[in-house]
């Protein structure tokens, strides 16, 4: 019986994942478009900015433990920047409740603010995610996430910054 339900449970996983699929080879698409002018440092230059935790997530592609982050469950409202260069990364409007313990967004601040890369580290493929502008790892974005764009950015709260300043954007303008 349990086989059976997680076999369904998979075949909808499977379904509902062909939505994000596209989406993530047509973010891919755009980044090559986008080219955002980058910050380069060295490790020891990043070493004297970062936290240690923020070291090993942001520039050894480490990953947090899940519900131990900071913003896995905040839903307040601001702008996510990038931990170490401040780039917006994700609104928090985006943000939705995934139930894995780290922070998930369904849609970038912009298609400008991220690039992906292919991770093949636990044998299988992922779409790592990075800040364009300083290159930090982020986390990994999935297609298993809800409407509109079928995404799940998955993130490390230690890469991330909550603004929860009034920034001018465009949907305020009202
Ligand atoms: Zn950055």
């Amino acid at each position: 019986m349990k086989l059976l339900i997680s076999l369904v449970l998979s075949m909808i996983m499977f379904f509902s994942c062909s939505l994000g699929n596209k989406q993530i080879s047509q973010m891919k698409k755009e980044e090559v478009k986008n080219k955002v002018k980058k910050i380069e440092k060295t490790n020891e230059e990043w070493k004297s900015i970062l936290t240690d935790n923020q070291f090993y997530i942001m520039r050894e592609k480490g990953t947090e433990r899940p519900f131990t982050g900071k913003y896995w469950d905040v839903f307040d409202d601001g702008t996510y920047r990038c931990a170490a260069c401040g780039n917006e990364l994700f609104k928090s409007d985006t943000k939705f409740d995934a139930h894995c313990g780290w922070p998930s967004f369904y849609e970038a601040f912009d298609s400008t603010k991220i690039k992906t890369a292919d991770d093949y580290k636990l044998g299988y493929k992922r779409t790592e995610i990075m800040c364009a502008k300083c290159g930090a790892h982020l986390g990994h974005v999935f297609p298993d996430g809800p409407n509109p764009t079928g995404l799940r950015y998955c993130v490390n709260s230690a890469s991330i910054e909550l603004d929860t300043t009034k920034s001018e954007r465009k949907d305020d303008k009202k």
